[in-house]
């Protein structure tokens, strides 16, 4: 798992993010993946105000308390929402362009740094990772990493709330069974790679987790998962807290 930050010259969404909010307009965000034809993030999604979160989201703003860490903030978008609710948020970022946008649209607290990196500490009542927040574990093998620093962030009585999706309707069949390898890796396992303008990035690892899978993750790692509220397209919001 890398722990390192991103360089300008690798970053298409912080590029995409500094345009957007410098001119208000941005070319296409464009994804791609071995797993799925190529795609496009649109890149206004990314500056979305309270009003427009979907209700995951929504819901996780309104449960964040006490000192709050946004992961992969992004634009800020979550952690201005967190500050117009007068709640106390710290956002963290491996871009150096969108962590400097954060600070020029107003986030008190930001800081460039990998989730994984040893040197990041803290102590936080609430770890919020959101718009498929899962994704930065980037793979099942990495769960136990994941578990152990979100458990050295997390104060005492605090919790993450995280959103994820379950892919397997993409391996649907008509007649309603599925049809997956199951000699293969998991199928939440994406290779994703993107590109702005003539900016590439490398290839990173994306994990989309079904909530059965994360609850015997959790379980195995010293955590208790608790199903919060499903979406309408098999993503849901979950609330992890070490066990007693
Ligand atoms: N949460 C924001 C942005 C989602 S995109 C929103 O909902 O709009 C994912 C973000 O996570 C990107 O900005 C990316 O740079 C950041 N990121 C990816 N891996 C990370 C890591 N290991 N630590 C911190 N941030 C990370």
């Amino acid at each position: 798992m890398h722990t390192d930050i991103l360089s300008p010259e690798k970053d298409p969404m912080g590029q995409a993010i500094s345009d957007y909010y410098k001119q208000g307009k941005a070319d296409k965000l464009r994804v791609f993946s071995s797993q799925f034809d190529e795609d496009e993030i649109p890149v206004k999604q990314l500056f979305r105000p309270l009003k427009e979160f979907p209700i995951l989201e929504r819901t996780a703003i309104d449960m964040a308390s006490g000192k709050i860490l946004d992961v992969g903030a992004g634009s800020g978008c979550h952690s201005l929402a967190l500050q117009q609710l007068g709640k106390e948020v710290c956002a963290i970022d491996i871009s150096p362009l969108s962590v400097k946008i954060m600070q020029e649209r107003g986030v008190h607290d930001v800081r460039l740094i990998n989730l994984f990196n040893e040197q990041f500490a803290g102590s936080f009542d609430t770890i919020l990772l959101l718009m498929n927040g899962s994704g930065i574990i980037g793979k099942l093998e990495n769960m136990s990493a994941f578990f152990r620093k979100i458990k050295y962030l997390l104060a005492p009585g605090g919790s993450v709330l995280m959103d994820s999706s379950d892919l397997r309707y993409l391996f649907e069949e008509e007649d309603g069974s599925y049809l997956l390898d199951l000699a293969a890796d998991y199928y939440g396992e994406i290779d994703f790679r993107m590109k702005y303008k003539q900016i590439e990035g490398e290839s990173f690892d994306w994990l989309y987790i079904d909530y059965t899978t994360l609850s015997l993750y959790a379980s195995k790692n010293g955590f208790r998962a608790e199903l919060i509220r499903e979406g309408n397209h098999y993503d849901y919001l979950v609330r992890l807290t070490p066990a007693p």
